[in-house]
């Protein structure tokens, strides 16, 4: 084989019987040799001891070396079966039978003289320990010691898929490592040694073939490493950047504040004043503040965000708050005019459909998008409120100083850089999110920003009563239900798809289109039968994605207004919907949903000073659902189960389709906390003393490789 690049394609690397293997690969995503070579072992089998044919002893796992004797093939037409039997010698002149099933042209290979490995779980057979159909090596080729790639080593087992075995991996993967060309090295030498890691050419031997143990776990944690390291370096570029970024100085009194604060119907807990203090300590600065505020749903995000706000409004300047869906934009509008009643500096909501204007005691509704534009223009706006409509093009800010972004990472980097509009000066950028998520992701994911966090929940507030329903319990559930309506009280109900669509033809991904078609056929179903059989006597109302802006914006008016009892939904209702008087979620097929999800939904409820009920319904019986279910009634806060559903269903499934290219790196970041801490470390200390990769070009371009293929937030 000529030499062998890491793009080539893998058409051009395997020839020969292995060519059938090509399909399977591509299945699998694998088309370059880069891809193959990345294919990593997901453990070893330990086949590196050899023993003497005396020495064999039942159940044990063991490699012997034998030269073939004799061959011979029975065959038992009636049990369709053929045994060959190949008789070997040992160095000691021991000699074993060995018997291989339905695998005739072994004889071939396995001719008499030629040496051989045969590894294998040694069993016993009339009264004697021997190997049945061992794994089987030549150990010369054209009298020529060759190094084994299945026996009398630690042997790479991969993940595999049908018709590609661990064995077809390794016939493949061998000789192109074998003639790979050297790679380049872009983590300094330096830091390679201190951490006693291999370099990229080791690793890559030594993870598919490794020595010894030792060389397998150094080689993987050299993996891991180069992805924490470089998306350290990238979150360190960053917060250098913004520091020499120039935002405007966001200042206040004391005696202000306290008097905006002392407007609010409640006081702000502890948690709310800390991370006040933390944001407003930011953005006095000027050099913009990059900043995560969490904090469980309900713990009252929205009004820290919303004071930071308008301390920028009072210092004369602008402030843009943007959330992911409508239902979400319209809500902070509220939220915010109902605290700053008597603000007049203009508030405006803005979403794709719909513009309103709040100066004071006067709301402006039909006002064209065309003059809130200009209006936002010159200045006579000073907090904007919506969806992605507030970063088109046509929208351009006077002066924005602060952003606020709910739920961010529903948002894209380019529609952050787009927020900030290409201008001089920088707005100071606040996320905010519910989604509780565990430090050392954080840490991973969010390692550029800083970190705010409200661990409380406002006073008074009653801790809701989650209950797991038995199939056989639910027209009590229905019973309880109308009793909860009679008093007043409002439902929401969930569903999830009823199950995925049939894949379609070719193996192609189901898209999120004809997902979002499944579960509005779900939620029109589960609509129709609470309608019409199970409460007929009560309002029920429907919402679902494929809705309208204004069907939607129409229902949820009307749920929060009372005039609808029970709201049959999908995951829409997901993040930041408050209703108060909502005090029942029910959640059909609770199974079908991740613990962090639901924990969301059940976060719709218990808003308001009624006791609130999240009941879950599922048809599994399974106890692993039971339990999974179970967690969410007995875990403290949302950050216990973060943690629980991150373990359950590892990094992929828990951060969803948002986090392309990232759950790899998160898994490992998990599973080595210390190895996170280094890198970061690292990336500091080199950014430090060569900020413009003076001395590591290749580290330069590797890092902004790393930077297109991974779509952080
Ligand atoms: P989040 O955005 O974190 O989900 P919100 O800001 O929407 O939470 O607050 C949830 C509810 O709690 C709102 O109705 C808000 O008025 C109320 N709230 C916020 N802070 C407090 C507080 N300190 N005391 C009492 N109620 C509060
Ligand atoms: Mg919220």
């Amino acid at each position: 084989m000529a030499e062998v690049k890491l793009l080539t394609p893998l058409e051009e690397v395997v020839g020969g019987a292995q060519k059938r293997f090509l399909r399977h690969l591509k299945r699998m995503d694998i088309k370059t040799v880069k891809d193959l070579l990345w294919h990593f072992p997901v453990r070893y089998e330990d086949r590196s001891e050899f023993l003497k044919i005396s020495e064999l002893k039942n159940g044990e796992e063991t490699t012997i070396q034998g030269v073939v004797q004799s061959t011979r093939t029975r065959y038992l037409p009636y049990r369709k079966l053929s045994i060959t039997d190949v008789r070997i010698a040992d160095k000691n002149g021991d000699t074993l039978t060995l018997s291989f099933f339905n695998q005739p042209y072994i004889a071939n290979t396995l001719k008499e003289g030629r040496v051989a490995n045969f590894s294998g779980k040694a069993s016993e057979y009339k009264g004697k320990a021997t190997l049945r159909s061992p794994v089987y090596e030549l150990t010369e080729v054209r009298g020529k010691v060759k190094e084994t790639q299945h026996t009398g080593r630690l042997v790479p087992v991969y993940h595999e898929t049908k018709g590609l075995t661990s064995r077809g991996l390794r016939f493949i993967i061998k000789p192109v490592l074998d003639n790979l060309e050297e790679l380049h090295e872009y983590i300094p030498a330096k830091i390679l040694h201190e951490l006693g890691l291999p370099d990229v050419n080791e690793a890559l031997r030594q993870i598919h073939f490794p020595d010894k143990e030792v060389n397998a776990l150094d080689a993987l944690r050299s993996f891991a490493f180069r992805d924490l390291f470089l998306l350290q370096l990238r979150n360190a570029e960053e917060k250098r950047r913004l520091r020499e970024q120039k935002a405007y100085p966001i200042k206040y009194k004391e005696s202000d504040l306290k008097k905006i604060l002392s407007y609010l119907p409640f006081e702000l807990t502890i948690s709310q004043k800390r991370t006040l203090n933390e944001i407003l300590g930011d953005i006095k600065r000027n050099h913009p503040m990059n900043r995560l505020l969490q904090g469980d749903v309900g713990s009252g995000k929205t009004i820290v965000a919303g004071l930071a706000a308008l301390l920028a409004v009072k210092n004369g300047y602008q402030a843009a708050f943007m959330a992911p869906t409508e239902i979400l934009a319209r809500q902070h509008f509220h939220t915010l005019i109902k605290f700053f009643e008597e603000y007049e500096g203009g508030v405006a909501l803005l979403v794709s459909k719909e513009t309103k204007v709040f100066y004071g005691e006067e709301l402006e509704t039909s006002i064209k998008k065309s003059e809130l534009a200009r209006r936002i223009c010159s200045g006579r706006v000073g907090i904007v409120v919506g969806t992605h409509a507030v970063i088109q093009k046509n929208i351009r800010f006077k002066n924005l100083a602060f952003s606020v972004v709910d739920e961010q990472h529903r948002f894209g980097v380019g529609q952050r850089a787009l927020l900030a509009g290409g201008e001089e000066v920088f707005p100071h950028f606040l996320s905010m999110s519910a989604t509780p998520i565990p430090r050392t992701l954080t840490m991973t994911i969010f390692g550029n920003l800083d970190l705010s966090l409200i661990n409380e929940l406002p006073r008074g507030r009653k801790p809701i009563t989650t209950k797991i329903v038995e199939p056989q319990n639910r027209s009590k559930a229905y019973d309880f239900i109308r009793q909860q309506v009679k008093i007043g009280r409002q439902v929401f109900v969930i569903c999830p798809r009823i199950e995925d669509p049939d894949p379609p033809a070719g193996g192609d991904e189901i898209t999120s289109k004809q997902k979002l078609a499944w579960a509005v056929r779900a939620v029109k179903v589960e609509y129709e039968k609470l309608l019409k059989h199970i409460f007929p006597e009560l309002k029920v109302g429907m919402l679902h994605g494929k809705m309208k802006t204004l069907e939607k914006t129409a229902v949820m008016h009307a749920f929060a207004e009372g005039q609808i009892d029970i709201l049959v939904s999908t995951s829409v209702v997901e993040v930041g919907v408050d209703i108060p008087n909502a005090t029942i979620m029910m959640i059909e097929g609770a199974d079908r949903f991740g613990l962090s999800q639901l924990y969301q939904f059940r976060g719709r409820v218990g808003r308001g000073e009624h006791q609130s009920f999240c009941l879950l319904f599922t048809d599994s019986k399974s106890n692993a659902v039971q339990k999974r279910l179970q967690s969410l009634v007995t875990a403290k806060n949302g950050f216990e189960l973060a943690e629980m559903d991150l373990k359950l269903r590892g990094p992929g499934e828990f951060l969803g389709d948002a986090q392309t290219g990232m759950p790899d790196l998160a898994l490992k970041a998990l599973q080595s906390p210390e190895l996170l801490k280094t890198a970061q470390d690292k990336a500091e200390a080199l950014l430090n003393e060569d900020p413009n990769f003076e001395k590591y070009p290749l580290l330069k371009t590797k890092l902004a490789q790393f930077k297109r293929e991974i779509h952080l937030e």
